[in-house]
């Protein structure tokens, strides 16, 4: 098996099987236990399937409706004579105000039926703390509750990590891109905006270029500059802005659909696989009913569980590190070294300026409950949003300095072999010099921008900058308190391998 090429991996949905499977066998029980011994069925007759598992029996499975899932479920079913199921654990968030409010989306966070809980184990970089990683459950996914930002991928990362991959170069995606931006249509924020203005022109000041549109793929400069910010979220009427999550654009506007069944408060507990490894069905959980169901799929079974959960359904299912799974006493199908490890995040660390001479500023389209620009480093090393906040009562300006690119790699593993668990989340954070040391130059980025003339006209004296060890040259100083208050910026990824070479057992 080829580690390197595992170490390029950026999706987390994983396409399991072939496109077909030989013969049904005839003689096929139903049983959960019988099935695990008789890994051998196969069928590429959708009749057959049909006659033998009744109206279980679909095209295409796919667990998870989050970002990745309603996008899929909705182009597979496009196709009238695919017949798809798309399983969600939580439940239709399209019913749900907060959710579809752009302006509360710092609120979904706290509603407990949606966001799961996670945490991380105790983070040696971070000073030994745990931090919270929340994902959404429910219709949407973590797009119901996210912070709506949307930016594209950086070109170069594809083109220099994936681009080896067939179909995974920049050029290749492109069109993907486009589409998707057509479907969700963003809205961009006034640039021409007072304190928007400002906020640009210090980045420029301190040699960032203005770029209009940083997801323009026609664009010679691509990525890199200073933008006002464009948001998931479409304004509705003066006072109402409504979040476009993949759930809304793609899923919705086709609701109901003859060959898309949806299940909700469905936990797929286990993937299927005959004796060739492919994937040829689910078990699945219903909360309401509290039963075991099993689905089967003539063509593909696709896991979009997210970062987390994907990597802990195909352990679970025996697909993964054999040593790991032998612990738990879990059958190993396939010994698959990468999955669930490689786990990458971003952090950010905010920082904020002197208290503002006008503390009546007013704040842009703050309908969005979010807006502000973003200065992103040319190479996209670095992304510092910028806005306008509140601390002890006064406006201030605060930026979030976060530093992409990390060399930091954690890992997904398994509790226990129970599915309703939750799995075991090292991030291993800042575990790597490399990046502490892009951590402390994210802090003097934006320490020279809140330096830079426009931005310190705006403000109180500089020296009264009280963002704690803000002048300090003591690195040592510094980093305990990066250490202390550096946060996870909610972008886990990589944790499970793309591509299909593994050893079999
Ligand atoms: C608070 C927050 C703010 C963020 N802000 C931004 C931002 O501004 N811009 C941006 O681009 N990104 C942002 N992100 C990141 C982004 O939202 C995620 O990277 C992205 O949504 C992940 O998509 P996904 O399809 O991989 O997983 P998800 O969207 O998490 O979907 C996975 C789905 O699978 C379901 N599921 C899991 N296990 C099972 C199972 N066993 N059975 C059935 N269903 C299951 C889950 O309930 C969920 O609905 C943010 C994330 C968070 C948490």
């Amino acid at each position: 098996m080829n580690h390197d090429r595992n170490e390029k991996i950026f999706v987390n949905f994983f396409i399991l099987t072939t496109l077909f499977y030989s013969a049904i066998a005839e003689t096929y029980s139903f049983s959960n236990d019988e099935f695990d011994k008789n890994l051998h069925w196969h069928t590429t007759n959708y009749k057959k399937c049909l006659n033998q598992f009744g109206n279980n029996c679909y095209d295409y499975i796919i667990a998870g409706a989050g970002t990745a899932g309603s996008i899929l479920a909705r182009k597979l079913s496009d196709n009238p004579r695919n017949k798809v199921l798309l399983i969600e654990q939580g439940y239709w968030l399209s019913l749900n105000p907060i959710v579809q409010n752009a302006s509360q989306w710092h609120l979904v966070r706290l509603d407990p039926l949606i966001e799961r809980g996670y945490v991380s184990t105790a983070q040696v970089g971070f000073g030994n703390r745990s931090i919270p990683l929340p994902r959404a459950q429910g219709t949407g996914g973590c797009n119901s509750m996210n912070a709506m930002v949307f930016l594209l991928g950086n070109r170069k990362d594809f083109d220099e990590r994936w681009g080896k991959i067939d179909g995974w170069s920049w050029n290749d995606l492109s069109p993907y891109w486009d589409s998707i931006q057509e479907t969700i249509s963003p809205t961009q924020l006034d640039p021409k905006h007072p304190i928007m203005h400002k906020l640009l022109k210090g980045a420029i000041e301190i040699g960032y270029k203005y770029n209009p549109n940083p997801n323009n793929l026609n664009s010679e400069q691509g990525q890199g500059g200073v933008s006002a910010r464009i948001l998931m979220a479409k304004q509705i009427s003066n006072n109402y802005a409504e979040r476009r999550s993949s759930w809304n654009a793609y899923i919705q506007p086709i609701l109901p659909r003859k060959n898309l069944d949806i299940l909700v408060f469905t936990q797929v507990t286990k993937v299927l696989f005959n004796k060739n490894l492919q994937a040829i069905g689910i078990t699945t959980y219903n909360v309401g009913k509290k039963e075991y169901v099993h689905f089967y799929s003539r063509k593909e079974v696709i896991l979009s569980a997210g970062v987390f959960d994907t990597p802990k359904l195909l352990l679970l299912s025996g697909i993964g590190p054999c040593d790991e799974l032998n612990k738990y006493k879990i059958k190993c199908l396939a010994n698959v070294q990468g999955v669930g490890k490689n786990l990458q995040d971003h952090t950010f660390i905010k920082i904020w300026s002197a208290p503002l001479h006008d503390q009546e500023t007013p704040l842009p389209m703050n309908i969005f409950g979010m807006w502000g620009a973003l200065a992103i480093e040319e190479n996209g090393e670095y992304y510092h949003g910028l806005d306008v906040g509140e601390i002890n009562g006064k406006k201030i300006i605060q930026i979030y300095a976060e530093t992409f690119h990390y060399k930091s790699r954690g890992s997904i593993t398994l509790l226990d072999k129970n599915p309703f668990s939750k799995p075991v989340i090292d991030p291993n954070l800042l575990s790597n010099s490399y990046d502490i040391n892009k951590t402390l130059h994210s802090i003097k980025i934006a320490r020279t921008f809140l330096s830079t003339k426009t931005i310190s006209e705006l403000t109180e004296d500089f020296n009264e900058i009280n963002t704690p060890l803000f002048h300090t040259n003591d690195k040592k100083k510094l980093l305990e308190w990066v250490q202390q208050n550096i946060k996870s910026d909610y972008h886990p990824s990589s944790t499970c391998t793309m591509g299909n070479r593994f050893q079999q057992r």
